[in-house]
């Protein structure tokens, strides 16, 4: 722990960037590739609760949780504890090579959190997309079928196959081809901008789906339950529903991409649960281990027995500080009662946006600490991603970590961590209303 904690008040004591920011900066320009982008000018030195602290003694408030990872808060006490015992024990034995117990309970674990009661078996990876990855093996080695269907706006990573499935050319996929073949994508439901009720879009997206992929060549069906990097959409009441019946009647392995929307940060464990859907196969990684890199794919014990023995793994899959981080996780959300806080949240951002009454804000949505504002022209109702950008440049300049999101590049998002005060939280809003007063 470091001796002092990190005291959670916002505070800018340089010009942004600071000098030792600056300085640091200028090595990143010599020595890191351009192509890893940075949303701010200024270096980490601590994190905890709702505060990032810089380099030069800046704290920031922060709305962005290193998207969407540092869910119950970066450094949260429990985390730091596990982990220390286990980096004394040991760091790596490989899973694969002589196993050890974390990785089982953290499979046990995913089995009990993630929706339905059916038997499931899980596998552990690094990275959101190396989970989504091995949820296509995984489906295409079950059904013997190659094909895969995404949907517009989604996000499911950067390799080869999820910049495949990834909806968004820049700054994804642009110049990164040939992608990978049978990928296939579909409209999705966007209540405010296509007005259809979740049955009717996903008639719409089924149609297509069946006249242009056909059931029968279909492994999978890999969906975001509430898209992430492509503007925090919320499908409308019964597409998610209808699009996992269709698929367990056509024999179709329904997986829910829930990188992003899972581990509480919707206010329930999975957003899925929140349409009452059962995933054939849930995709996990992001919020899971509090920023140790860890993923998992879980799903029916008669899916996930297909696959061959040694057909799945990795050298650090599972790794063990990871595996510790992740049951510190679960501890840390069910004995502080995080989903309640998430929900807690929602109340708070969303009264706050609501509001407003800014005409310029075309919709408000999310559930939970997964929330945004997309911004519009009025007149038109065309996307305003200059406007995005307006408020989170005065945002980063304010001392507020704020993300943008969205195809068109006009969402704000909120994701703060679970371990952020009422008045932090405020305050961050407060920043944003200010934005929207002066540009
Ligand atoms: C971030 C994300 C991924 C990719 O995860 P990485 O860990 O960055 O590889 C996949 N799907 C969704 C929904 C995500 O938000």
């Amino acid at each position: 722990m470091p001796l002092e904690p990190l005291e959670q008040s916002r505070y800018l004591g340089t010009p942004l960037p600071g000098p030792k920011s600056a300085a640091l900066m200028q090595r990143k320009q010599a020595f890191v590739s351009p192509g890893v982008g940075t949303t701010m000018p200024v270096f980490a030195a601590r994190a905890a609760g709702g505060i990032v602290e810089d380099v030069d003694g800046n704290r920031f408030i922060d709305l962005g949780s290193g998207i969407a990872v540092t869910t119950v808060g970066s450094s949260a006490p429990r985390v730091v504890e596990a982990v220390r015992a286990q980096v004394a024990d040991f760091t790596h034995t490989c899973f694969m090579i002589t196993p050890y117990e974390s990785y089982v309970q953290v499979a046990e674990a995913l089995a009990r959190l993630t929706p339905g009661d059916h038997e499931k078996r899980s596998a552990l990876f690094n990275s959101g997309s190396e989970a989504v990855e091995n949820a296509v093996k995984i489906a295409r080695s079950h059904t013997g079928r190659d094909a895969v269907v995404v949907f517009d706006h989604a996000y499911h990573g950067r390799t080869n196959l999820t910049m495949a499935m990834t909806a968004k050319v820049a700054p994804y996929k642009h110049g990164f081809g040939p992608f990978a073949g049978e990928v296939y994508r579909a409209p999705m439901s966007y209540p405010s901008r296509d007005g259809l009720s979740g049955p009717e879009a996903a008639r719409r997206a089924l149609a297509q789906i069946e006249t242009q992929v056909g059931a029968a060549n279909l492994a999978a069906l890999v969906i975001e339950p509430i898209q992430g990097e492509g503007g925090f959409i919320v499908p409308a009441p019964g597409f998610l529903a209808a699009l996992a019946d269709w698929c367990t009647a056509n024999g179709v392995v329904f997986v829910a991409d829930e990188v992003q929307s899972g581990f509480g940060r919707t206010g329930t464990w999975f957003a899925v649960e929140q349409e009452n859907v059962v995933p054939d196969v849930v995709v996990s990684a992001k919020g899971i281990a509090g920023g140790l890199p860890l993923s998992a794919v879980t799903g029916r014990a008669e899916i996930m027995d297909a696959v061959h023995p040694g057909g799945l793994g990795g050298t650090y899959g599972g790794n063990p500080l990871a595996c510790a981080a992740a049951l510190a996780v679960i501890e840390t959300i069910e004995a502080d009662g995080l989903l309640g806080r998430a929900q807690e949240i929602e109340t708070l951002v969303l009264g706050r946006l609501r509001d407003l009454k800014d005409p310029r804000i075309g919709d408000i949505r999310g559930r939970g600490a997964m929330l945004a504002a997309e911004f519009v022209d009025p007149a038109t109702g065309e996307p305003d991603g200059a406007l995005a950008k307006a408020v989170a440049a005065y945002a980063h300049a304010q001392g507020v970590i704020t993300l943008t999101c969205g195809t068109w590049g006009n969402v704000i998002r909120f994701l703060p961590p679970l371990s952020i005060s009422d008045e932090l939280l405020s305050e961050g809003l407060d920043v944003i209303v200010a934005a929207l007063k002066e540009i």
